[in-house]
């Protein structure tokens, strides 16, 4: 049988190839350093943190804690070395990140079925046509094989860098200052959650918004040019104070039927996930450090109380458009034998990016074995597998939340309080995640 290659040894490729050769196959495993370097990455070794050294919250009472767990039913091989190199950091799983680094080279290096290759992975489309290739190379991807995956799939599917807007939980929003219409009535007159301002409200939100703090780019960042279409909320508000009036706050085609007249201003949120919980706050990406964000959004009186599903952001990451591109086992709808693992899906963070290694390690296998297989909806791998692939609309990274589950209530019951549906998350998650990894082992 032929090698599987899987390119990139960070923490996708690393969990991939280990569950790949675990199971049998050979890989080659192709990491481009220590020949070359992104401006993130500074050791030789594999699965390197780029950044922190924290893979979140431990808590299953938290999404992140509850795709720990998973991964660690599942065998992971990245959870597992954490595990055993882990810090003092509260609930957070931290590492000791150049001997949990080191350890992954050194299980990975002597795997007697995987070979290692030291050289940056080109000519795609043409080792593709006769194996199996997983694309793991992260955000950072060398810029050659950017160009070669962009030629695949097209130019439109393929962007360098994000750029997010918070995402509420529409529990949180107080609909006593909100509510549903669309511009002008247009589509079915109410796909979008207006929330205004009138004239001192505004006043007080650009202010707090001009003077706030901001998160730097790193140094490697400076060079990427803003598109006009997606300028920072406060790179905007600087201009002047009509600009926002003109752009993302413009309240025109718009009147609060709370007061029967036109607002100020208007922020409008869009439905973020099929279940309609999550909510995108249209046009508000933005480079405000995260305390400044929450505490600056609920100037705005429908979002006094708002709690963030995620907050916003603007980094240089490379990622595909999942959800136009990849079939449901992360290969390219295009071209079968070429997978996709890590952020370049995007998802976001260290334990997103492991989870979409193991899972892509498992369709490949299955590709191969003529098998099917099905990660349940109800867990964290599902959830976050079911953003990459379902996610409708200017799709952009996401972490691992709450709110990217399906719903789920015990039968019989009307309505379910927010912890208690929280723990039958968990308990569900993990009850189908045993029974997948069960169903593996048979
Ligand atoms: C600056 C920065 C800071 C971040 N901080 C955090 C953080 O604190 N916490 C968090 O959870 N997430 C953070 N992230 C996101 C983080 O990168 C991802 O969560 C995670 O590292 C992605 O894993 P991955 O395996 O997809 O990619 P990576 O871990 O980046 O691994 C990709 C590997 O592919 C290799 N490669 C690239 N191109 C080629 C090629 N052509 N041929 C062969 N090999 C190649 C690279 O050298 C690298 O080893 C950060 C990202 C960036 C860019």
């Amino acid at each position: 049988m032929k090698e599987i290659i899987v390119v990139g040894a960070g923490l996708a490729g690393s969990e991939c190839a280990f569950q790949l050769a675990n199971h049998g196959f050979a890989v080659r495993l192709v990491e481009i350093k220590p020949i070359k370097k992104s401006p993130a990455h500074t050791l030789d070794s594999f699965a390197e943190l780029v950044c922190s050294n924290s893979f979140r919250s431990d808590n299953l009472k938290s999404a992140v804690g509850l795709m720990h767990q998973e991964l660690r039913e599942m065998d992971s091989l990245i959870i597992k070395i954490a595990d055993k190199h882990r810090v003092p950091a509260g609930d957070a799983l931290a590492v000791d990140r150049i001997a949990f680094s080191n350890e992954i080279t050194e299980i990975l290096q002597s795997h007697p079925n995987i070979s290692v290759v030291h050289e940056e992975f080109s000519n795609l489309a043409e080792v593709a046509k006769d194996n199996i290739v997983i694309i793991a190379t992260g955000p950072l991807t060398s810029d050659n094989l950017n160009q070669e995956i962009m030629e695949l799939i097209g130019e439109k599917s393929f962007n360098f860098f994000d750029a997010i807007a918070p995402i509420v939980y529409k529990d949180s929003i107080d609909f006593g200052n909100a509510w549903f219409q669309s511009r002008y009535d247009k589509g079915d007159g109410a796909d979008y959650i207006n929330c205004g301002m009138n004239e001192s409200e505004y006043e007080v939100f650009y202010n707090e918004l001009i003077n706030a703090e901001y998160m730097e780019f790193a140094e490697f960042e400076k060079d990427i040019p803003y598109f006009e279409g997606c300028l920072p909320l406060e790179v905007m508000a600087n201009r002047g104070k009509q600009t926002l009036l003109f752009g993302p706050l413009k309240p025109v085609g718009l009147v609060n039927p709370h007061t029967q007249e036109q607002p100020f201003a208007v922020l409008q949120l869009r439905q973020d996930n099929a279940l309609g919980s999550l909510y995108n706050m249209v046009g508000c990406q933005t480079k405000l450090k995260y305390n400044e964000q929450s505490r600056i959004f609920r100037l705005i009186p429908a979002l006094r109380n708002a709690e963030f599903a995620k907050l916003g952001s603007i980094h240089k990451n490379t990622f595909i458009n999942s959800p136009a591109v990849l079939d449901a086992d992360l290969s390219l709808k295009s071209h079968e034998n070429i997978f996709f693992a890590g952020q370049i899906t995007g998802c976001e963070g260290y334990v997103e990016s492991t989870s979409t290694g193991l899972m892509c390690a498992l369709f490949a296998a299955a590709r191969l074995q003529n098998k099917r297989i099905d990660i349940p909806k109800v867990s964290a791998l599902g959830a976050i597998l079911n953003h990459i692939l379902e996610h409708k609309d200017n799709y952009q990274p996401s972490n691992i939340n709450f709110g990217l589950f399906p719903d789920i209530k015990p039968e019989n019951v009307k309505k379910i309080k927010k912890a208690d549906k929280k723990d039958l998350i968990v308990e569900q998650s993990l009850e189908n995640i045993k029974k997948l990894k069960s169903n593996l082992n048979k």
